[in-house]
């Protein structure tokens, strides 16, 4: 029987983001037989930022992994220009990278396939039935439906499930072959505007990543994503934009949501199904492979002897390890929604610019347990 035959694994991942992958990486050396399932054909395109904060740096070196986003032609990130309605401040950034989702989430894949996980691509799966001592998970692809059984089944597909909230935004991205001249800052560039912000930096090969979180009713009266991205990136004075127009849009689902729960008989959620608040700190890789790292230790045990009491004890963990961190991004968040706060922001670093560093230290400090592992 090949590994492809096989239809019962210790743990099935629903989803190969950083999460999954990660989650993946880590419980096949632990000697585990894994199936990491994604929808998609790899490589895929995600909407996101790209950049890799110092957290999220931290837990690819727990994996051994400090090199890959260099080795994949990551952009360092040294400086941030934060604009607000034609105000412009200057941040330094210290251990942040830029690399595509496409090219990462792709070579994460491999390291888990080399390290003994079965990845399964084009299945689109949903969590089934329960048993004494497994759990289905029905699979849909373009040559029909089938069906896996795991001891344990971790759902890190992303955007899809929970409470979402009432104002929340949506995400936008494109990339660009290469950055527009008005754009041609080095470092991250982001504008924040009435309807939303968008941040643009440089990745591998020269391109340019695009990517925004926009208001519902924004985008509606804008009428297109490249308009109302177009419209943020004007109200802070930048305005030849466009080859904007032109470039190959994708959207997100809304944004920031809650699930109900993260855990239950033989399942758990990690990265952003368990929990995720809109973009504006770049911190959502480095929450979803903390997270990641965070659950093994729970799925090792779960495999081995599976208690009820794991569920609990997966939500406490998340919610120290992980919510707990997102409280900065949310405040932030809702402070930007106000325009006179975000000029008074924006002014504020550009006359005194060193009184962003406690936040961005405190943006890409590893995750605790992660601590002592860092140079
Ligand atoms: C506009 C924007 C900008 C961002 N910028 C940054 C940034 O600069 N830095 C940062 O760290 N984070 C950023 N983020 C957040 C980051 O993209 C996410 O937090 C991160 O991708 C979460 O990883 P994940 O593994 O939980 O989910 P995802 O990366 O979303 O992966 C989920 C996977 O599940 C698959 N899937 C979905 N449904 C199914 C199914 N039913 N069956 C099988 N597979 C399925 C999908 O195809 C996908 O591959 C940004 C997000 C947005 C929207």
């Amino acid at each position: 029987m090949t590994s492809q035959d096989r239809s019962v694994y210790d743990v099935a991942i629903i989803g190969a983001g950083p999460a999954g992958s990660v989650l993946a990486l880590v419980l096949a050396r632990s000697g585990l037989s894994v199936a990491l399932l994604d929808q998609s054909e790899f490589p895929r395109r995600k909407v996101c930022g790209c950049c890799l904060n110092g957290n999220a740096m931290a837990a690819l070196k727990q994996c051994g992994l400090a090199n890959l986003p260099k080795s994949l032609g990551a952009k360092p990130v040294v400086r941030m220009q934060l604009r607000c309605d034609k105000r412009v401040a200057e941040l330094q950034f210290q251990n942040n990278w830029s690399v595509s989702r496409t090219r990462l989430d792709l070579a994460l894949v491999e390291h888990s396939q080399l390290a003994g996980a079965t990845f399964l691509p084009g299945q689109r799966a949903t969590m089934g039935d329960v048993s004494d001592t497994l759990r289905k998970v029905e699979l849909h692809s373009k040559s029909g439906n089938s069906s896996i059984a795991a001891r344990i089944v971790v759902v890190a597909h992303g955007l899809k499930e929970g409470t979402i909230a009432r104002d929340s935004r949506l995400g936008v991205g494109a990339i660009l072959p290469r950055a527009p001249q008005s754009m041609a800052y080095d470092g991250l560039l982001m504008a924040v505007g009435r309807g939303g912000y968008v941040g643009g930096v440089r990745i591998e090969d020269g391109q340019y990543d695009l990517a925004a979180a926009l208001d519902v009713d924004f985008l509606k009266a804008k009428g297109t994503i490249a308009n109302a991205v177009c419209d943020i990136l004007r109200q802070s004075g930048i305005t030849e934009t466009a080859e904007l127009a032109a470039a190959d849009w994708k959207g997100t689902p809304l944004l920031t949501r809650r699930p109900t729960e993260i855990a239950g008989e033989r399942w758990f959620a990690v990265g952003d199904t368990a929990g995720y608040v809109e973009p504006f700190t770049g911190e959502g890789m480095a929450w979803a492979m903390n997270g990641a790292l965070e659950l093994a230790p729970i799925v090792q045990q779960s495999v081995s002897n599976w208690q009820f009491e794991l569920i609990q004890a997966w939500s406490n963990l998340h919610q120290r390890k992980i919510a707990r961190r997102q409280w900065l991004c949310r405040v932030l968040s809702r402070a930007l929604r106000s325009p006179s706060l975000s000029r008074g922001l924006v002014t504020g670093l550009k006359l005194f610019p060193g009184l962003a560093q406690p936040v961005l230290r405190q943006l890409s400090r590893p995750t605790e347990s992660l601590a002592g592992v860092i140079e």
